[in-house]
């Protein structure tokens, strides 16, 4: 028997005043998520422990069986990860944003106006600098968007960040955080490629014609998420499952890139991305699947646009209802994230998972509200894999 994980990103959320205090989940009409339900067995998942918030990153990573405690150690290696970037043991990777500063160095847009053209030729510019102590590479993602990985004998990543994280303030310069000689090493290699790749793409044509256009020049990289590299048994040898992941999110690509899994590309449309998830399902025994754009809309305090969005998803998951007549279908959130607050909440998010020998429950509707009275309780994020090892009848015992 094979499984499919399906996330939808930051999906749960909190009674809104603006829905008559009701969830967007409990608004919405889900029909095919209320068959999932009904014939499956549903409950509620904390995705590190109750009440702690969890990130994108950390709730895969305990969602696909890596307790994050043991296997997350940053940001950075994950972003770099998932824009392409090898990250090798010994390697430490930093995310980057391009940003504005003045003369002084006072940083006046985080994001360079979130620049969205030109940031290639300016990696390019960045990487012919050399740095002594350390080879690097640096790579543009999305918009303002970048990550590097400095490699290089004795790193540490005990090091602070540049980026002041408020606009106003000046980039600050990186520090080691313990004692130790790999910390200060690295943190002299990063404070040089700070200065180093501020003259560079202060000089560098693409910001001269910003500049003259009235744009926010992208002249300095802001360093933050230093993180080395996290050392995971691939999913494949963990479960002896061919997998693969499909999602848009960088983070997400770039854990499932360093669990070894094989990287699916989603087409835009939700429908048609399901049931080609299903098609895939014929060369794999996993497929974990991430949706992002349920918690973008309440990143924005949005919650009439979440309901309009989680409707959609429902409207591509009809597939996994036949899918799990002979195979494991679990759907859940990766997290809460109340359109209220605009980010992620530590509240428990519904989950159901469907196939063949569930032990069905009472519940009819999938919801905050409702999987809370399921048969499966309340559980962790790092529960998941193995209760649906067991139901694929692919666990190992645990004794005699
Ligand atoms: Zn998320």
């Amino acid at each position: 028997m094979k499984a499919i994980i399906i996330i939808c990103d930051g999906m749960a959320d909190r009674p809104h005043a603006e829905l008559g205090k009701k969830t967007p989940l409990e608004i919405a009409k889900t029909g095919n998520m209320d068959t999932l339900a009904r014939k499956g067995e549903t409950g509620i998942l904390d995705p590190i422990a109750p009440g702690i918030r969890a990130g994108t990153d950390t709730s895969h990573l305990a969602i696909l069986g890596y307790d994050p405690k043991e296997s997350y150690t940053g940001r950075g290696p994950l972003e770099a990860a998932g824009i392409g970037l090898d990250i090798l043991e010994g390697d430490i990777a930093i995310r980057c944003n391009f940003a504005t500063v003045d003369d002084n160095l006072i940083v006046r847009d985080r994001r360079a106006g979130r620049i969205n053209e030109g940031t290639e030729e300016l990696a390019k510019a960045v990487n012919e600098i050399s740095l002594d102590g350390a080879d690097f590479v640096f790579k543009e993602s999305t918009a303002h968007r970048a990550a590097l990985v400095l490699r290089g004998s004795g790193l540490g990543c005990g090091v602070s960040e540049s980026d002041p994280h408020t606009e106003g303030r000046k980039v600050m310069p990186i520090t080691p955080l313990d004692g130790s000689q790999k910390s200060k090493k690295t943190a002299r290699i990063l404070n040089e490629f700070s200065k180093r790749s501020h003259e560079v793409l202060n000089e560098h044509p693409i910001n001269k014609k910003r500049a003259a256009s009235g744009k926010p020049p992208a002249n300095m990289l802001l360093l933050r998420g230093v993180g080395e590299y996290p050392r995971l048994t691939s999913f494949e040898e963990k479960y002896k499952l061919k997998s693969g992941c499909m999602a848009t999110t960088g983070i997400v690509k770039g854990i499932a890139k360093l669990l070894c899994m094989d990287i699916l590309e989603p087409v835009p449309e939700y429908d048609l991305r399901i049931k080609n998830v299903v098609r895939y399902m014929d060369d794999y025994d996993f497929i974990l699947v991430n949706i992002k754009e349920a918690d973008e809309a309440a990143h924005d305090h949005n919650p009439g646009e979440k309901v309009e969005i989680i409707e959609k998803i429902d409207a591509a998951v009809s597939p996994l209802i036949e899918f799990s007549k002979e195979n494991y279908v679990a759907l859940l959130s990766d997290h809460t994230t109340p359109s209220n607050l605009g980010d992620h909440s530590g509240d428990p998010v519904p989950l159901v998972i469907c196939g063949p020998e569930v032990r069905t429950d009472d519940i009819t509707e999938f919801n905050e509200r409702a999987c809370s009275r399921g048969g499966i309780n309340r559980i962790k994020g790092t529960d998941l894999m193995p209760i649906l090892m067991n139901l694929m009848n692919r666990a190992e015992k645990y004794g005699a």
